[in-house]
């Protein structure tokens, strides 16, 4: 996409558009032209899952996303939030704290970035604040959910994070219903999964088409004929699993970083260990394991054992557990890896 994006943006006239931008995973930035039908049917396609939980757009809540921002930025961002009745945390300093949780008191939704809503809600708990009561929705976006989070934000809001899958390319693919299946957005997009990977058409976007676009996660769709308790006939989506693409680096061989994701799922199912984790490599040859969770001798050795199973003795590991993984202030990656 980035190096033809000038081919794919069609001559075609709008009457409105609007600049759309990615971030990217090579960290480049994608910018292409969106009409704004298509904004407007995705924005739409948002609030319907929105309407799954009673909740209007425009109730008040409050929002979670990364903030590196100058005091001008800071203050340009605040205006924009009170016309969109959204406030947002920019630091985890006390009186920002405690000034994001009196807010809440009073509103309806919570969402963005799910590391942060969770430590969030591990403060809330701790030190023993005072709990919103009126929020119908708690909605993670962009990046992984893990469910070693679910408890904290279950005591902390009264109910379990909701996940919602879009990307800035593709538009919004699924919302995860009451019922907890995520739903494809079927009237917005075509999902297929193809050799485990996602491969998304957007119906929508005429501006910049997307086709059969391989956005880059690992993807398991329910079978066709899977239903849900809440009744909606749309397919679900069971799991995105992962990013593709980012190789690990063994002495000898390369591995996909799926991997990570098997060896944690291991571990949860087995052992019924729920994990946050961050997985770092600056060598060949060798991993650092950062956990969220404080490890008894017990559990490291069943991690350890894990990754021996995928890794074998192709590797050298070192694992760090009471971690402040989440507390990282931006978006939380599984996997970073510092190799060129
Ligand atoms: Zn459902």
């Amino acid at each position: 996409l980035l190096n033809n994006h000038k081919e794919i943006q069609t001559n075609l006239k709008f009457k409105k558009h609007f600049q759309a931008n990615t971030s990217g995973t090579s960290g480049e930035s994608l910018k292409f032209k969106r009409e704004e039908s298509a904004d407007s049917f995705n924005r739409a396609s948002i609030y319907r899952g929105y309407s799954w939980y009673n909740v209007n757009p425009w109730e008040l809540n409050g929002y979670f996303w990364g903030y590196n921002f100058s005091e001008r930025a800071m203050l340009k961002i605040r205006i924009l939030d009170s016309l969109q009745n959204r406030f947002r945390i920019f630091n985890y300093r006390k009186e920002s704290i405690d000034f994001f949780i009196k807010k809440l008191k009073n509103a309806k939704y919570l969402h963005g970035y799910s590391s942060m809503v969770y430590e969030t809600a591990k403060i809330i708990n701790s030190q023993n604040l005072e709990k919103p009561l009126n929020l119908k929705m708690v909605k993670g976006t962009s990046e992984k959910i893990f469910e070693s989070y679910q408890d904290e934000i279950q005591k902390a809001f009264g109910q379990r994070m909701i996940s919602e899958y879009g990307a800035a390319e593709t538009g919004i693919m699924a919302f995860e219903c009451p019922k907890g299946n995520m739903h494809l957005n079927m009237e917005g997009v075509i999902v297929e999964e193809i050799d485990h990977e996602i491969v998304v058409t957007n119906l929508q976007m005429h501006a910049f088409p997307i086709i059969r676009y391989q956005l880059g996660d690992y993807i398991k769709l329910a079978p066709k004929t899977a239903t849900c308790e809440c009744g909606m006939q749309h397919a679900i989506i069971e799991e995105v699993t992962g990013r593709i693409g980012q190789t690990v680096y063994g002495k000898n061989n390369t591995y996909p970083s799926l991997y990570f994701y098997y060896i944690f799922k291991n571990l949860a199912s087995k052992q019924s260990f729920l994990l946050t984790y961050q997985v770092v490599q600056n060598e060949k040859g060798k991993l650092n394991f950062l956990i969220e969770q404080p490890l008894n001798s017990k559990q490291l050795l069943h991690l350890e054992h894990e990754i021996v199973v995928y890794f074998k003795e192709d590797m050298e590991f070192k694992i760090e557990h009471s971690q402040p993984i989440t507390a990282q202030n931006k978006k939380l990656k599984s996997f970073i890896s510092n190799i060129a």
